[in-house]
């Protein structure tokens, strides 16, 4: 069969292809697999709890089952759930925004497809314009989005090397260059995969950037502020008219009732709205349905911060402590773990690359995702990009033990085999 140009990209295969389907191979054979890959969130029974009671109110109640289940939205979403949230994000940081400011997608990466389409790629003068991301390793999901090409520019961080094993990496702003065909700058906060939180300084001075060379600031929230407040550490919130916010519900445990929020200026909100009627016709409602009362209560912001947040701090502490029991002899360095579900190892000049580090580890169970996925944008062959490792923390308190035993088994006898060779 002939695909068109599109079809080819799309049906072609890509890097985060071929690793998903490897992943998902891994899961469905009969061995037992330690799932340290995904960025599924955990399960919070009070949260579960939480949220069927506020189903069952749905099933026990025929009129709002109908505005759920039986009726399209307009193609921005469900209007009651919209002036919850302008009402709450109002209260909480008073930034001033309208209804005209929101618009519902089928999950956040839904609203990325859109989003990097709208300002990467062809424009009608025949230039060409990049999203830069300033600071790389950045999340896996961008890469392969545009309908043509790649369009992405990545910066390599500073590195600051902490207490202990610690590091974190910086936005390197001596060297970040905003060149004439950048079209926007998009970062994730907290970052997927490092568990960083760019700091208020970094966000401060990345916003005066865009709006200095008046191109839009993407923040990436899928962890953030106000909620799934998966944060760790201090990070404040901010946005105006030229930032595009990305905000999601997956973290806050709803991940299969795919419900991306966009916050941004209304040209941005108009086409996004455009999109999805051509797309999609309208939103899925389903998730925003379900927790409109806890917006318009403000439920959702005690429920992130008292609960959805301790649960992943305590299980990163834990992550942590297995992976010093492991490797405190070895020269492993762990990103500073300030948010998000993972913990990102650096194994200092491994003699292998850490793609062969994930086979090894696959066939002795456990399921880590290798760094060299998550430089979108970086094209020069940096030895960094193959000495990291990218591992879940949401999972049950045994995987993760079980997993970190493991890994840190095969990369001590990697350590061991150079040392004696
Ligand atoms: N952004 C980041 C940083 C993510 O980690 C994810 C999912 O893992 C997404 C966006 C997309 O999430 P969703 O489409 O479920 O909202």
């Amino acid at each position: 069969m002939k695909f068109s140009a599109f079809g080819d990209k799309f049906n072609g295969p890509s890097g985060i292809g071929n690793l998903m389907d490897d992943l998902g191979r891994a899961m469905a054979s009969e061995a037992p697999m330690l799932m340290l890959g995904g960025g599924n969130p955990g399960r919070i029974p009070e949260l579960e709890a939480r949220l069927c009671d506020e189903l069952r109110k749905i099933a026990n109640d025929e009129n709002r089952f109908a505005q759920v289940a039986g009726a399209y939205d307009a193609p921005n979403g469900e209007s009651r759930f919209i002036d919850a949230l302008v009402k709450l994000i109002n209260t909480q940081y008073n930034w001033g925004i309208s209804k005209e400011n929101i618009a519902i997608t089928n999950g956040s990466q839904n609203a990325f497809f859109f989003i990097f389409n709208l300002f990467g790629g062809k424009y009608a003068d025949g230039s060409t314009r990049k999203i830069l991301l300033p600071l790389a390793p950045e999340y896996i999901g961008y890469e392969d989005v545009f309908v043509d090409g790649q369009h992405f520019v990545a910066n390599k961080p500073t590195i600051d090397y902490l207490d202990d094993d610690m590091f974190k990496y910086r936005v390197d702003f001596d060297t970040l260059e905003i060149t004439e065909d950048i079209a926007a700058i998009c970062v994730s906060r907290p970052t997927n995969p490092t568990g960083n939180v760019l700091t208020d300084d970094e966000m401060t001075r990345l916003d005066e950037i865009a709006r200095t060379n008046d191109i839009p600031l993407i923040i990436d929230k899928a962890y953030g502020l106000p909620f799934p407040n998966i944060i760790f550490s201090k990070g404040t919130p901010t946005w105006n008219q030229n930032t595009i916010m990305c905000l999601s519900l997956s973290k806050f445990g709803l991940p299969g009732l795919r419900t991306g929020i966009v916050i941004a200026d209304t040209p941005v909100i108009d086409a996004i709205s455009a999109l999805n009627a051509i797309t999609n016709l309208s939103p899925n409602s389903s998730g925003a349905a379900l927790v409109t009362p806890l917006f318009e209560s403000g439920e959702v912001l005690d429920l992130s911060t008292n609960v959805v947040r301790p649960f992943y701090q305590e299980k990163a502490a834990s992550a942590v402590r297995y992976v010093r029991d492991a490797l405190s002899e070895y020269p492993v360095k762990i990103h500073k773990p300030e948010g998000a579900l993972f913990l990102w190892l650096w194994f200092k000049d491994l003699p292998i690359t850490t793609l062969e580090l994930y086979q090894r580890l696959k066939n002795r169970g456990v399921l880590i995702i290798p760094s060299q996925y998550f430089f979108p944008g970086i094209d020069e062959d940096w030895q960094h990009k193959h000495e990291c490792i990218r591992l879940t923390y949401s999972q049950s308190e045994e995987t993760v033990r079980e997993g970190i035993r493991i890994i840190g088994e095969e990369v001590r006898a990697i350590y061991d085999a150079r040392a004696c060779a």
